[in-house]
């Protein structure tokens, strides 16, 4: 009995294995599962259908918005997978959860319903700028390029504002996304119920992603700190929140006073 049970523990472990092997194949090569395969600069398109020439634009925005990292490698090549018709990013939704897009390794895989013509991604009924989902996936490429599969996430447990908030910070480069003081103005105004926070093209950010990028804009833009310092500062997020609220208080005292 004991010899039997071992052996079919063996059997079973063998087969994940093989399963899991087989899966990480297909995911690190998107071409097994798309019909085309489209070279634009340093990015391989993977898409299923006739390609919209206007994404290119949206890549080209999304490139430059990147420039401004001090994690920006202009060599660096990334597959940008769409979601036209293949299984594979049904099987990344599958594997890692619901999203707009993910973006991991050298990958970034649309997930929801694409415009490329309005430059938005809609899912859920919400829209994400296009240009600016690109850049905060591809963030998260320039993090794994820069830092390493050890000390990125999800491996290095990196706090979440510290990961995402930067990737917001990087891509929400817009003219009415650049102030931090009219940043927070907007999300004391929303809605505390509200899932979402919404900008003047009617695209919107998730609130919780919305609250990282305000926490990383205080230390980039007020205090002047580079990314790297932020990955070592030991200051917990409420600590920073706190004291971006005595900033934001502070600053708007004497703006109205300058009145
Ligand atoms: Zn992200």
């Amino acid at each position: 009995m004991k010899r039997q049970i071992k052996k079919w523990t063996l059997r079973l472990t063998v087969t994940g294995l093989f399963i899991a092997g087989l899966l990480l194949v297909i995911v690190l090569n998107p071409i097994l599962t798309y019909a085309y395969k489209t070279t634009h600069n340093t990015y391989n398109i993977y898409h299923s259908k006739p390609l919209d020439s206007t994404l290119f634009t949206s890549l080209d925005q999304a490139a430059e918005l990147l420039q401004t990292s001090e994690f920006y490698n202009p060599k660096l090549h990334l597959d940008i997978c769409l979601n036209d018709g293949s299984k594979y990013p049904k099987l990344i939704r599958a594997l890692r959860g619901q999203a707009f897009a993910w973006g991991f390794y050298d990958k970034v895989v649309l997930q929801g319903t694409a415009n490329f013509a309005d430059n938005y991604i809609e899912l859920n009924g919400y829209k994400w700028n296009l240009t600016q989902l690109l850049a905060h996936e591809m963030t998260h490429c320039l993090q794994f390029d820069k830092l390493g599969f050890w000390k990125s996430n999800p491996v290095a447990k990196i706090p979440n504002w510290k990961w995402e908030g930067y990737a917001e910070y990087l891509s929400r480069q817009g003219m009415d996304q650049k102030d931090l003081s009219v940043n927070l103005a907007r999300l004391f105004a929303t809605d505390k119920n509200n899932w979402e926070i919404k900008f003047d093209d009617s695209t919107i950010a998730p609130r919780e992603y919305y609250d990282y990028w305000t926490l990383v804009q205080y230390c980039m833009d007020i205090k002047k700190m580079t990314y790297n310092h932020i990955l070592l500062d030991t200051t917990n997020e409420q600590n920073v929140r706190q004291e971006m609220m005595n900033w934001y208080e502070n600053n708007k005292s004497e703006r109205t006073t300058s009145y």
